[in-house]
């Protein structure tokens, strides 16, 4: 199947080798040439959510081969539960969990995937050489990211994070991770500047290749995490239809913790499948760079980025709306919006192209106080004890259901769980938390009397394999010493 890059329809790759480059040589992000065709009736009847997921990763990534057993591999046995992302009633909104994975992240959903896709896509192409993907990470994707790829035939994983910038449970689950095929280095500056060694890295190598492997990355640009996402959308829609929530063709509306716009471009995507999707809303914390885009329709990241306790949406540049901008306008549209961004920090969307985006999309974002006021209401009143990320949809999703009057069903997805921030959680209950994160995984558990992930319980107990810490200009010689 077609793909071809977001600012130049002339580049063109088949679905196989879209997984494989990841980025377009353009810098452009791949899309289909043409929605695929799903029947969306027999993927809401699927009798699981593998099922489901082969039916949909098969529709968009037809050049990767035996998509059964690669789902099987990726999914069987990693999740809390066979559902692999469940749902939940909690007061008038549903919850999606999407995070029973293997690192209690809402990445894992995708992490699990994408590896399988790499490695299949590797194999039908004939490629010989070893693939090293290169990840930077402010926390959760490196550990999803290690888990997903930990022993995968064929690629090589490292990850490089800021020493002294992750939370003390995220560098424990890292520099604990084994694999034969894993690398993690902690690097002396900030997530910027690992992000900024890892370009420089792809830049030093030309066509991706350092010797005699190639360069790949597990980034969120790429197609083969996006696709994976679409499945929990269509599971959701199923809980409830069997449920009586919805009869089949209602809409339901979901609310969606957004940082680099992929969670809730996969909506999008499901919506365009034919799914009964009502409105996204697009949830922000205090970085609301998304909200004014969508109230206004400039994008300006002429702002500095704010420290918040959702650290997973501390974002200003949203690399998946480019696509988004993409199935709005055209190439030559996209690529000088891009360029404007670059060279001026924002452009503006003509008002046409802003009302029909507001038709699909609504903008809302949630200040640390009142995520923490929520976080503390929902779990009084309801019972259900969020984490920061979800409790900046949650807030969204009360204020657009009363500025609206909108009163479709509604799905708040959930990305994480609490008890990857047990200190903003206990915090928010009105507890003190203390500065060993271990000690508040148990304080929390204590006041809720919700199991602690297995995963991360394990975590305290297992032996530290990857303690390098290392200067950002030594970070290409230490790849090279992967690639001999
Ligand atoms: C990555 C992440 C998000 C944002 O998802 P995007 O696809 O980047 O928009 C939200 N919440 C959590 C906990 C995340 O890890």
């Amino acid at each position: 199947m077609l793909y071809h890059s977001t600012r130049s329809r002339a580049v063109q790759a088949d679905s196989a080798q879209a997984v494989l480059q990841g980025l377009s040589p353009d810098g452009g992000l791949y899309v289909p040439a043409a929605m695929p065709r799903l029947d969306v009736a027999a993927c809401l009847a699927a009798p699981s959510a593998q099922a489901m997921a082969e039916q949909i990763l098969t529709a968009f990534l037809p050049d990767i081969p035996d998509m059964a057993a690669l789902v099987r591999r990726a999914y069987a046995g990693k999740f809390e539960t066979e559902e692999l992302t469940p749902t939940a009633a909690a007061g008038a909104f549903t919850v999606t969990e999407l995070f029973r994975g293997p690192t209690s992240a809402f990445k894992d959903v995708a992490l699990c995937m994408l590896p399988q896709l790499l490695s299949q896509a590797r194999r039908a192409l004939g490629v010989q050489e070893e693939i090293l993907v290169l990840t930077a990470t402010s926390g959760d994707t490196g550990k999803a990211a290690l888990r997903g790829f930990q022993d995968v035939p064929g690629v090589k994983i490292c990850v490089f994070y800021p020493h002294g910038g992750v939370s003390s449970i995220q560098r424990a689950q890292m520099v604990t991770q084994p694999g034969k095929n894993v690398s993690v280095f902690a690097i002396r500056g900030n997530f910027d500047d690992a992000q900024t060694g890892v370009k420089a890295i792809f830049a030093a190598c030309p066509e991706g290749k350092l010797g005699n492997t190639r360069l790949s990355s597990a980034n969120s640009i790429n197609i083969g995490r996006l696709v994976p996402q679409i499945t929990y959308y269509f599971k959701t829609y199923q809980d409830l239809l069997r449920r009586g929530t919805v009869a089949m063709g209602e809409e339901v509306n979901f609310a969606v913790p957004t940082g680099n716009f992929g969670n809730i471009l996969a909506g999008y995507l499901s919506k365009q499948l034919g799914l009964p999707v009502g409105k996204l809303l697009c949830a922000s914390n205090a970085n609301n760079v998304l909200t004014d885009f969508l109230t206004t329709g400039v994008y300006d990241r002429r702002r500095s980025l704010r420290r918040t306790i959702s650290p997973s949406m501390d974002i200003l540049v949203s690399s998946n709306l480019e696509r988004l901008l993409y199935f709005m306008s055209s190439d030559a549209q996209v690529r000088e919006w891009m360029r404007q961004l670059h060279s001026q920090g924002f452009y503006t969307l003509p008002k046409e192209i802003l009302h029909t985006i507001q038709q699909d999309f609504y903008g809302g974002f949630c200040q640390d106080s009142q995520a923490m006021a929520v976080i503390r209401r929902v779990w009084e009143r309801q019972g259900y004890l969020l984490d920061p990320h979800t409790a900046a949809a949650w807030a969204v999703a009360e204020e657009y259901q009363a500025a609206a009057g909108d009163q479709r069903p509604l799905a708040v997805l959930a990305t994480a769980s609490p008890y990857k921030f047990p200190a903003a959680v206990l915090e928010a209950l009105g507890e003190t938390p203390s500065r060993n994160a271990f000690a508040n995984l148990e304080a929390l558990r204590r006041k809720t009397g919700i199991p602690i992930p297995e995963n991360l319980a394990a975590v305290e107990r297992l032996p530290e394999r990857h303690t390098a810490v290392i200067e950002k200009a030594e970070m290409l010689t230490q790849v090279q010493g992967l690639c001999r």
